[in-house]
C-alpha cells in the first residue's frame, strides 16, 4: 500500500508498505478521507517528536473509511461498514508508546489502517448514511471542541465566548450549535478565519480592533456580579487560542458561576486570581481529548442538516499529491485540508 511517512522537517513521503492483515480481534479499514491536523502540521514544520510522531513512522490520525477486513472474533463490525475511529484507542495501551502517539501516527495517510481489539462504540464507530465521507473526515477534530462543550454541562440557552477561530474553535462553534447554543462570539486576529466563523454563525470580533470585554458588553450585555461589578453575560467561555491573557481576561470579565473551558495548549504559566475564583464562583475545566460519548455526539452533529461545519476544508488533495496536500496545509491561510483516497 501507499503509505504517508514522516521524516522530520518538511520532509515526508509517499512509500510502499505491506497491507496490514487484522488477527482474531482486530479490522482493517481502507481510508476514503483524511484531514491534515495543526498536529501533522507542527512536526511537518517544526519536530514531530513532541507531538507523538517520529521519524520514519506514518502519521495522521483523522480519517474515515469502510472496513475491509474483519478478524473472527469481531462482533458489530463487518466489511463493507462505513466508520471512523477514536485514534488513540486504535492499539492497546502497553506497548511502549503512550495515547499521544498511539493517536498521532495511526496512519491516516495510509491506504489501509489497522485497528486492534476493534470494538464498536470503542475504538470504531459507524457513520450514518446520511453523512458523505467528506464532511465525517471531520469528525475527530469536531470530537476535540465537543468534549470541551460536554465538559461545560450546558443547559442550552448559554451565551458563549470563543477564543480563537482556528479548527478547534471553529469546531467549537459547531459543537455549541448542536448543545442549542446560538448566540456565539468568536475572537481571534485573523480576519479570514473571522470571516469563516461568522460563514458558521458566529459573531466575529478581530481583537486587535479594541477590547473584547467591551465588545461582548455591547453585544450581550453586562450583569451585575456578586461585588456590584459588571460582566459580560457569557455562561461559558471555551479557550481555543492558548494565550496566556485569556485567563485573566476571564477572571475579570466572568460572570457568576460560569465556565471557562481550556482546550488550548498553554506554553506558559499564568498568574490568577483566587479572590475572583471564589468570589464569582467560576469553574477553570480542562478539556483533554474525548469519550466515545463525545465522538458520537460530533457524528451527530455534521449529520444535523444545516450543520455548516465543513466549509472549513479550504482544500482537497489527492492521496497521490500528498506531499502538496502537507505543504498546503501548512500555509497560514489554510484551516483544513483533506486528503481523498482514490
Ligand atoms: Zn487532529
Amino acid at each position: 500500500m501507499k503509505a504517508g511517512m514522516y521524516y522530520g522537517i518538511k520532509d515526508v513521503r509517499l512509500e510502499d508498505l505491506p497491507k496490514p492483515a487484522a488477527g482474531k480481534n482486530d479490522v482493517v479499514i481502507k481510508v476514503v478521507s483524511a484531514g491534515i491536523c495543526g498536529t501533522d502540521v507542527h512536526a511537518y514544520l517544526h519536530n514531530g517528536d513532541p507531538v507523538g510522531i517520529h521519524s520514519g513512522n506514518q502519521f495522521g490520525h483523522e480519517f474515515v473509511g469502510q472496513v475491509v477486513e474483519c478478524g473472527e472474533n469481531v462482533k458489530d463490525i463487518s466489511a463493507g461498514m462505513r466508520v471512523t475511529i477514536n485514534p488513540t484507542a486504535r492499539i492497546p495501551l502497553g506497548r511502549g508508546l503512550n495515547s499521544t502517539e498511539i493517536a498521532d501516527m495511526s496512519g491516516a495517510f495510509s491506504e489501509y489502517v489497522l485497528v486492534e481489539e476493534a470494538k464498536m462504540g470503542w475504538n470504531v464507530f459507524q457513520l450514518p448514511d446520511s453523512l458523505p465521507f467528506e464532511k465525517a473526515v471531520l469528525t475527530e477534530p469536531l470530537s476535540v471542541s465537543t468534549h470541551g462543550v460536554n465538559c461545560a454541562g450546558l443547559s442550552g440557552g448559554e451565551k458563549a465566548l470563543v477564543y480563537g477561530a482556528g479548527t478547534i474553535g471553529l469546531c467549537a462553534i459547531a459543537a455549541l450549535q448542536n448543545k442549542g447554543v446560538s448566540q456565539i462570539i468568536v475572537s481571534d486576529i485573523n480576519d479570514g478565519r473571522l470571516a469563516m466563523a461568522k460563514e458558521l454563525g458566529a459573531i466575529p470580533f478581530n481583537s486587535k480592533n479594541g477590547s473584547l470585554p467591551d465588545f461582548v458588553k455591547a453585544q450581550f450585555g453586562t450583569v451585575k456580579g456578586n461585588s456590584d461589578e459588571d460582566c459580560i453575560d457569557a455562561g461559558v467561555v471555551i479557550d481555543c487560542a492558548g494565550v496566556g491573557s485569556v485567563i485573566s481576561e476571564f477572571m475579570d470579565n466572568a460572570k457568576t458561576l460560569s465556565k471557562l473551558i481550556v482546550i488550548a495548549v498553554h506554553g506558559a504559566n499564568v498568574e490568577l486570581s483566587p479572590y475572583w475564583l471564589l468570589a464569582k464562583e467560576v469553574s477553570l475545566i480542562g478539556s483533554r481529548g474525548y469519550t466515545p460519548a463525545d465522538i458520537q455526539d460530533a457524528i451527530a452533529a455534521l449529520a444535523r442538516p444545516g450543520c455548516r461545519l465543513p466549509a472549513i476544508i479550504t482544500a482537497r488533495y489527492p492521496h497521490g499529491d500528498f506531499v502538496k496536500a502537507m505543504a498546503k496545509a501548512a500555509e497560514p491561510s489554510s484551516i483544513k485540508v483533506a486528503v481523498d483516497y482514490e
